[in-house]
């Protein structure tokens, strides 16, 4: 088995409603097992050039895993689990239904043409990081990060900003 982190976010239809019925479906995945998640947070859209502006906020949280899948595997179930929520694939960083991200899978280094891990936005993304940080309350400095220290050393480099912890998810 290989301890999996995987980001979830959702800024259309309901995106509680999203995030709660994808980390149950998480858990459901064949030889996979949900851990624990995140608490609820809410964060503004990503700005910058190509991005679509007057998006709604997002709901992110962050979910722990172990499987027995392989990560190219792991990474086409997520993209399933996307389409069941009928994801809308037109606009880069547009609105979204759900969004799963492959953040870290165990200690690997990944560089495949269809699967970065781990994921490139982990760095410097507050609604990965703090989510992430959540469960490893206490322990930040424990976590390491293929390629680039620890979960703590990225914390610091990486303000809270708008970031809203909202609530647990049920
Ligand atoms: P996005 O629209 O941001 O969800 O990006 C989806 C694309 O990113 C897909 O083509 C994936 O193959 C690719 N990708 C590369 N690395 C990862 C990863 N670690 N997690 C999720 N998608 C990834």
């Amino acid at each position: 088995m290989t301890r999996a982190y995987i980001g979830l976010g959702s800024n259309l239809a309901d995106p509680e409603n999203q995030i709660r019925a994808a980390l149950a479906e998480l858990d459901n995945l064949a030889q996979t097992r949900r851990l624990r998640h995140s608490s609820l947070y809410r964060s503004p859209p990503l700005s910058g050039p190509g991005v679509p502006a007057d998006q709604p906020d997002y709901l992110n949280a962050v979910a722990e895993l172990d499987t027995g899948l392989g990560a190219p595997v792991l990474l086409r179930a997520l993209q399933q689990l996307e389409t069941t929520h009928q994801r809308q694939r037109g606009e880069r960083w547009g609105p979204r239904t759900l969004d799963l991200d492959l953040l870290l899978y165990g200690d690997e280094t990944i560089d495949l043409p269809q699967l970065t891990v781990p994921h490139p936005g982990l760095y410097e993304r507050n609604f990965v990081l703090y989510p992430l940080a959540e469960l490893w309350a206490g322990q930040t400095e424990r976590l390491r990060i293929p390629g680039s220290g620890t979960l703590a050393e990225l914390l610091a480099d990486c303000p809270r900003g708008a970031l809203e912890k909202l609530r647990e998810c049920q």
